[in-house]
């Protein structure tokens, strides 16, 4: 690991102001993909900015009648929540999906949404990659793409985003809000916080330099059947093939984001509309425009099985 020098934060425009000073200032939350990202020297900041002491660490009620999530509640914190758990059961599953206990106790709610992709080329500096090095190639095209996306990916990065709970806010519509290094604070809709990949795959969210996630927003409750089907290669630990977050409503429309497929949890609203008339032709609609790689071909039935089994699950 390179030598870094270290801060504690006092205060969330003190932090966001001294990242944006610093380019290779990182801010670290519970650590658990940081760490990992210095350890391999993937990620290599010579500064990082402790945050774990601003507080931010609680769950509460909005004035409109939703959700505001502190960006260091922890996500089992978040999971267990009572309100969580019966007005955004969907949110609490996704989270169980992920990671492990030990994880979940130390990852926070704004970690968990800007954790990078697992594509093993990005946490490997022997092989190619446009992520890590821009400009170098994209192993993952023409090599190991199991794991990969499917749909949004381009010919520089065919990665997928790994969160299980930002598949769970895409279909709940959630906020992001922060507050940027001139103290300003903004809102992001989480339809418009994660990125495709493009031409720069390096850039992965719509952040600007220092600006700092102080919440997670979540409209009022819609009622529904909450449901998240996660389907990987083991039964735990293990990231998404494909996932599915939706909300099914008792007259069969609803919402469905999907994981597992692409550069950020994807979601077709125009797709919704098919709901009723089945997953075959929901799936054919979230997928327009696919290019699967021969390995993760696969991938295009899976989508539709597992539509499927939330269905089915929705109606039972
Ligand atoms: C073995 C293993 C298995 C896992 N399995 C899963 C899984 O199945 N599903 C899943 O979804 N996840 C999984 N994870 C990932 C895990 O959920 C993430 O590592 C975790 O959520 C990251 O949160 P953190 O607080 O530790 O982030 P950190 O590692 O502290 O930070 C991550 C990034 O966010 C930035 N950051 C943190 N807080 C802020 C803020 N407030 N404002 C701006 N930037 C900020 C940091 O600078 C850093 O770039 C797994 C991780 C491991 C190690
Ligand atoms: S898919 Fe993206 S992250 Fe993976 S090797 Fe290609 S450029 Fe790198």
């Amino acid at each position: 690991m390179k030598a870094f020098t270290y801060e504690r934060a006092t205060s969330v425009a003190l932090a966001a102001k001294a990242a944006h000073e610093n380019p290779r200032a990182r801010f670290i939350a519970g650590g658990t993909n940081l760490l990992d990202l210095m350890k391999l020297e993937i990620e290599t900041p010579t500064h990082l900015i402790d945050i774990n002491r601003l507080g931010l660490d609680t769950i509460e009620r909005t004035p409109e009648g939703g959700l505001r999530i502190g960006a260091l509640v922890r996500n089992t914190d978040l999971a267990a929540d009572d309100t969580v758990r019966r007005d955004y059961g969907l949110l609490s599953r996704a989270l169980l999906a992920g990671a492990s206990g030990q994880l979940r106790n130390k990852a926070t709610t704004a970690g968990n949404v800007l954790q990078r992709t697992r594509c093993a080329y990005f946490y490997d500096p022997g092989q190619p990659c446009n992520k890590r090095q821009p400009g170098s190639g994209c192993s993952a095209i023409g090599g190991f793409s199991r794991q990969h996306a499917v749909v949004g990916g381009s010919r520089s990065c065919i990665a997928t985003h790994p969160s299980d709970m930002a598949v769970a806010l895409r279909a709940l519509d959630a906020t992001i809000e922060t507050v940027r290094a001139d103290g300003s604070r903004r809102f992001i809709p989480i339809a418009d916080f994660h990125r495709l990949p493009g031409d720069t795959p390096e850039i992965e969210t719509d952040l600007e330099r220092g600006e700092f996630i102080t919440a997670v927003l979540l409209p009022p409750p819609i009622g529904g059947r909450h449901i998240y089907r996660k389907v990987r290669d083991r039964a735990s630990y293990a990231f998404a093939l494909v996932s599915i977050g939706a909300v099914i409503q008792p007259d069969g429309t609803g919402r469905v984001a999907l994981g597992g497929i692409a550069h950020k949890p994807w979601r077709v609203e125009a797709a919704e509309a098919e709901l009723k008339g089945g997953s075959r032709k929901t799936a054919s609609a979230i997928l327009d425009g696919a290019h699967p790689t021969e390995q993760n071909r696969f991938k295009v039935d899976l989508v539709e099985r597992t539509l499927g089994a939330v269905l089915s699950e929705a109606r039972s």
